[in-house]
């Protein structure tokens, strides 16, 4: 069966630290609730400013957390002022990094071309890119929940070897900081198309591999609800992954 997969996709808050008090909290409060380590992997992605300070903590106190970026740069390195390689993800121990988040598409013009680009930079470093798709609520509309995200995946996915190891999210737009999350039965419909995709594009064991997670207002009340569905193997989970408790409950959906 494929591990489930709960991250925090912190956006642009807590500096570097605010992000050593939240990780040790965050670490302590599974301890103390004897929540058991190998049944969740639990990431946590917060801007690149505090990399190397999470890096560090989670490093030294043994904290079993993988660590992600929210971007990278499509270009290894050179005169792209701003940007951040994969490269440097890499050295500081990331494991994944996001590509596409619809804020990304939303405010910098992010293409498919440029997520596909993105997408290969990552696995060119040796990161796993967690891959966001979603339609908007006027996508919805016009062609309803499963189209856009899944024409999203497959130019992401274009080009790529068999078997390469990857991260889906489905993320609607509409329920992104809403409040107003996809329906379970909503969330599975348009996984089970995106593993089709995964399917199609690297082939059938990396489908049966491929974590697929739901993003869009998943708080603690509706985690577990999501996570019966059987192509939902996880969270991308924004708002509620900076509260230190919400979290934890979040991680413990078994309990
Ligand atoms: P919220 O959980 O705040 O709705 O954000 C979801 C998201 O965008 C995660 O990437």
């Amino acid at each position: 069966g494929r591990l489930p997969f709960i991250a925090g996709n912190w956006k642009m808050n807590l500096d570097h630290l605010q992000a050593v008090a939240f990780v040790q909290k965050l670490h302590w409060t599974l301890k103390d609730a004897k929540h058991e380590e190998g049944s969740v992997e639990v990431g946590v992605f917060p801007p690149f400013t505090d990399l190397r300070t999470v890096q560090t903590l989670i490093d030294a106190d043994k904290i079993p957390f993988a660590l992600g970026a929210q971007d990278l740069s499509q270009h290894d390195g050179g005169a792209y002022t701003g940007e951040v390689s994969g490269a440097f993800l890499k050295k500081l121990d990331c494991t994944y990094v996001i590509i596409g988040h619809s804020e990304r598409r939303q405010y910098h013009a992010e293409s498919d071309e440029i997520v596909a680009d993105k997408v290969k930079a990552a696995l060119r470093h040796g990161l796993v890119p967690v891959i966001c798709v979603g339609e908007t609520a006027e996508d919805l509309e016009r062609f309803g929940a499963s189209a856009v995200p899944v024409g999203q995946l497959q130019a992401a996915l274009d080009g790529l070897s068999a078997g390469a190891d990857v991260v889906v999210a489905y993320e609607p737009v509409w329920a992104i900081g809403s409040g107003q999350a996809a329906t379970p039965e909503q969330a599975q419909e348009v996984c089970a198309k995106l593993r089709g995709v995964v399917a199609e594009k690297l082939g059938a064991d990396a489908a049966a591999r491929t974590r697929i997670l739901y993003g869009g207002s998943v708080k603690a009340a509706n985690i577990a609800a999501f996570m019966r569905q059987p192509d939902v193997d996880g969270a991308l989970v924004g708002g509620a992954s900076l509260v230190v408790d919400e979290f934890a409950a979040i991680i413990r959906y078994q309990k």
